[in-house]
């Protein structure tokens, strides 16, 4: 490996030793990264990697809200911006209890590289909360948006930073923040937030894109393999937003999802979420605050296999699509000893690196990094800050049209960038390399800092 690559690696991990997350993308991302710097000693004499892997700014605040019983609660916020080179930062809102600034700093990393891939101008950045919306009512929820949002509203906007949605965070959630932020600023910039409802400026397809551009992906991927998607069985974890569109996107592309999953185990469903009602239903479930996948079975009656996951499911295809680090080196060897072919990464660093190394090396595999996957919903979020910007509102075909045409450069791009690396169909590193290349530029132009 590249000297420098290796040593700004072991900065990270001896100075970060408590943000284990961040140290794992970190690692992940820089070590596709050898060939590049091999090739442009230029960014090591100004020190580009160890600049780009330190956030420009991060910031947590407090944020207190009143419960149903009048009671006080105090959780944590937090927005980091990671990097700007490109455009605005960018990059959604976890809400969730486990939130902390691992989790948001390997978040706003990886975004960083998935935004450049979209070929759109925006940075990298990411934020949240430790609030858990389980269980919470709709007046509880949109208290807490209100206290968030007067807290965070002086330091985003259209053209500085511009949040979104991410888990635990929907167009509910989306609606009362940019309320609050138009109550608070007493102006119409409804491109300070994306995701937004479509009465005011949220894009058509918006809620949709992370999951059909995950399957717009997955057909260049079998396209290049002389394969059809036609027939195809697909085992995905979640039953979320994402999960959702790409359920939705596979049926009608004549593919079918036999496997859901949540923190209460995973279903099974032969006949596959490839009825209307079936997909309808995620929404209901997704709504319902319960956080169970259990309800799926319960209704539709197939088999509930608790505290299971999927991954040892024989399918064509793999999607992991509920949250990071779902698939490790137990699971990984069952996906290799049943021969799967596809192994698709949707949700933010669903693997753990040496489950992802571990697959990246089966003979026959095929392995797609979800910061190129996903980067369909944070592509479609760009094009409606476009849609802001210009006052207008694109129809669904064109939205459509420009995602899927996103979607085919972003596996065009990954694969011409490790080709031209000498690494063959190495989609993994050439979305690295592809997206660290633009942003990479863009510092480098812009001077030290
Ligand atoms: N949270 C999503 C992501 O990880 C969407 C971000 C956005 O639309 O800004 O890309």
């Amino acid at each position: 490996m590249n000297a420098y690559v290796q040593q700004v690696i072991e900065n990270v991990k001896a100075k970060h030793a408590s943000e284990p997350e961040f140290c794992q993308t970190v690692e992940e991302v820089l070590s596709s990264l050898s060939p590049v710097m091999d090739k442009h000693p230029e960014y090591e004499k100004v020190d580009l990697l160890n600049r780009i892997v330190e956030p420009e700014r991060m910031f947590t605040f407090r944020v207190v809200w009143q419960d149903d019983n009048g009671n006080y609660h105090t959780n944590t916020g937090y927005r980091f911006q990671f990097n700007g080179a490109i455009g605005p930062y960018k990059g959604g809102l976890r809400f969730q209890k486990n939130v902390n600034p691992s989790i948001i700093k390997f978040l706003g990393f990886e975004q960083i590289f998935k935004n450049a891939l979209t070929g759109l101008p925006i940075g990298g950045g990411k934020g949240g909360a430790d609030f858990d919306p389980t269980g919470k009512s709709d007046a509880e929820i949109m208290r807490f948006c209100q206290s968030f949002m007067t807290a965070l509203y002086r330091f985003i906007g259209p053209d500085v930073d511009v949040p979104a949605g991410d888990m635990g965070v929907g167009g509910r959630e989306i609606g009362y923040l940019f309320g609050q932020y138009r109550r608070l600023k007493g102006v119409w910039e409804n491109g300070v937030l994306t995701g937004k409802g479509q009465t005011y400026g949220g894009s058509v397809i918006r809620p949709e894109a992370t999951g059909y551009g995950a399957v717009y992906y997955l057909n260049e991927v079998l396209k290049h393999e002389n394969d059809t998607i036609v027939g195809k069985t697909i085992a995905c974890s979640g039953f979320g937003n994402v999960t959702w569109g790409i359920c939705k996107k596979a049926m009608q592309l004549g593919a079918k999802v036999v496997t859901l999953s949540g923190p209460d185990g995973y279903i099974y469903d032969p006949d596959g979420v490839a009825t209307e009602e079936k997909v309808n239903y995620l929404l209901e479930m997704r709504a319902s605050n319960r956080n169970r996948v259990q309800d799926y079975s319960d209704k539709f009656g197939c088999e509930f296999y608790p505290k299971e996951k999927p991954w040892g499911r024989k399918v064509d295809i793999i999607m992991p699509s509920a949250m990071q680090n779902d698939v490790r080196m137990d699971s990984a060897e069952k996906i290799a000893a049943n021969h799967i072919k596809y192994y698709i990464e949707v949700a933010n660093m669903p693997t753990t690196n040496d489950a992802l190394d571990f697959l990246r090396h089966q003979e026959g595999m095929i392995v797609a990094p979800s910061k190129a996957v996903n980067a369909g919903g944070v592509g479609v979020s760009a094009l409606e800050m476009a849609q802001n910007s210009e006052r207008l509102v694109w129809t669904p075909d064109e939205v459509d049209a420009q995602l899927h045409h996103m979607m085919e450069n972003i596996h065009r791009v990954s694969a011409e960038a490790a080709e031209e690396y000498g690494l063959g169909y190495d989609l993994v590193a050439g979305a690295n390399i592809a997206g660290f290349k633009k942003v990479a530029t863009a510092m480098y132009e812009q001077g030290v800092f």
